[in-house]
């Protein structure tokens, strides 16, 4: 089968890298001159490691190993401490901190010479018999059996699908980046997140001696929003180019690391990224077009998911091509085997946002053994990826612990 995949982010390139070796004739055209592997730390949970091992890529390459998640009051009371070594143990892959950009070169890595076209933007897309083609801003066109949209959440193929884009600010950004001062975060395979009554800071080591940190901040369609009571920015430190002096005015007085991270940072060293959520439809493609990545279900960030779902749309994606049935067929058997689970973590996503005025209360009601429990089963749950995810008549996977 002849694939085109618009955009060379995590989903088109593992949906390449999945698709090439599944035998199809695939091409990926991305706007951008070069790959785009800018980007901070992210996560990459139990489920996306195993499908980053089905791939065949070495996870040795990649970040750092995290053995535990720890909850800390911005006082610096602990409030709750995940295992993710048990989670490893009972799903087979671990939990990993990585750059995206290294994700990203990874992914490439595995992609064939010629495959990946730089410069394309994709303008315009003709439905016709048997197929579809692809108009370039710069004139050309590329013709595939199918055409899968992986260009992220102002998704041009997402748009001439079902019209004026649909992603909606939350009303929340990261102010997040990089360092490699060295921060004492508890230990080298730990991700500590601080929550306050003002937001939240995570750090996490992403692998030779760099720290990824985010703050999360109010943000509404491009303002910074007027913050509640008691934790007002000022007007001069809201405005663009002081994100520092508001980082310092809003999460001044936290407990180390955060307190020491403030004391390090430069202005230019603080990049902003609005948070973004979809609805999840019901079908995410027509005929021989579908969708995958952020370009299907763009979700915050706050709990790291957002590489991990794209994963997990490319391998089914990839499994649902080889099943019964025409290519409009296999692509509505993907649809339908990713909808549930899209519409599950969207949902976790969305009530993450509300969970610093529950993290700060359990730590008054002094639940929170029982509540580390509940998290440790959420984690794992929202970990496993298992094979009866995929599609019906599908192959199995390779490696058996996904
Ligand atoms: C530069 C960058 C930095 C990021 N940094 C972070 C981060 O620090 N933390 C985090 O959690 N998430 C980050 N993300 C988002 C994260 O990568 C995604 O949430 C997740 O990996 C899903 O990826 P995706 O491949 O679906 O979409 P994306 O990663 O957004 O990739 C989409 C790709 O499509 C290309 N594209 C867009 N429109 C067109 C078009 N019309 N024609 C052809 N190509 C097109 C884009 O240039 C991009 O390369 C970043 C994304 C980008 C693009």
């Amino acid at each position: 089968m002849k694939i085109i995949i618009t955009g060379a982010g995590v989903s088109g390139l593992a949906a390449a890298a999945d698709l090439v070796a599944r035998g199809h004739e695939v091409e990926v055209y991305e706007r951008a001159p070069e790959l785009r592997a800018g980007g901070n730390g992210v996560l990459i949970w139990h489920n996306a490691t195993g499908i980053l091992r089905d791939l065949g890529l070495p996870l040795e390459r990649l970040g750092r190993r995290m053995d535990t998640a720890d909850v800390w009051s911005s006082r610096g009371e602990p409030l709750m401490r995940t295992d993710l070594t048990r989670i490893a143990a009972v799903l087979g892959t671990p939990c990993i901190a990585a750059m995206r950009g290294d994700v990203l070169r990874l992914l490439a890595d595995a992609v064939p010479e010629g495959v990946i076209r730089l410069g394309k933007e994709c303008a315009e897309i003709v439905e016709r018999p048997g197929g579809v083609t692809v108009r370039f801003t710069d004139g050309t066109t590329a013709d595939g059996d199918v055409l899968i949209g992986a260009d992220g959440y102002r998704s041009a193929v997402r748009t001439h699908l079902f019209g004026a884009d649909d992603a909606r600010y939350t009303g929340l950004a990261s102010w997040h980046g990089t360092t490699t001062e060295p921060l004492d975060l508890g230990g080298d395979h730990c991700v500590p997140t601080f929550y306050g009554r003002q937001g939240l800071c995570t750090l996490h080591p992403v692998g030779d001696g760099r720290i990824h940190w985010s703050f999360e901040v109010p943000f509404d369609n491009g303002r910074r929003r007027v913050p509640p009571p008691g934790t007002a920015l000022s007007e001069a430190s809201r405005s663009e180019g002081r994100r520092l002096a508001s980082s310092r005015e809003w999460f001044g007085g936290w407990a180390p690391p955060v307190s020491d991270l403030l004391d390090v940072l430069k202005e230019e060293d603080i990049a902003e990224a609005p948070h973004t959520l979809h609805d999840v439809r019901k079908w995410w493609g027509r005929g021989p077009i579908t969708l995958v990545g952020d370009a299907a279900h763009a979700i915050p960030p706050r709990a790291g998911w957002g590489v991990n779902q794209a994963l997990e749309d490319s391998w089914v994606l990839g499994h649902a091509l080889d099943g019964p049935g025409s290519p409009a067929d296999r692509l509505r058997a993907y649809e339908q085997a990713r909808r549930g689970r899209a519409r599950t973590v969207r949902g976790r996503a969305k009530m993450l946002r509300h969970s610093n005025r529950l993290l700060l209360a359990l730590r008054l009601t002094r639940d929170g053994l029982q509540s580390t429990k509940m998290l440790q089963a959420n984690i794992q749950s929202s970990s496993s990826y298992l094979n009866r995810d995929l599609p019906p008549g599908t192959a199995r996977p390779a490696a058996e612990a996904v």
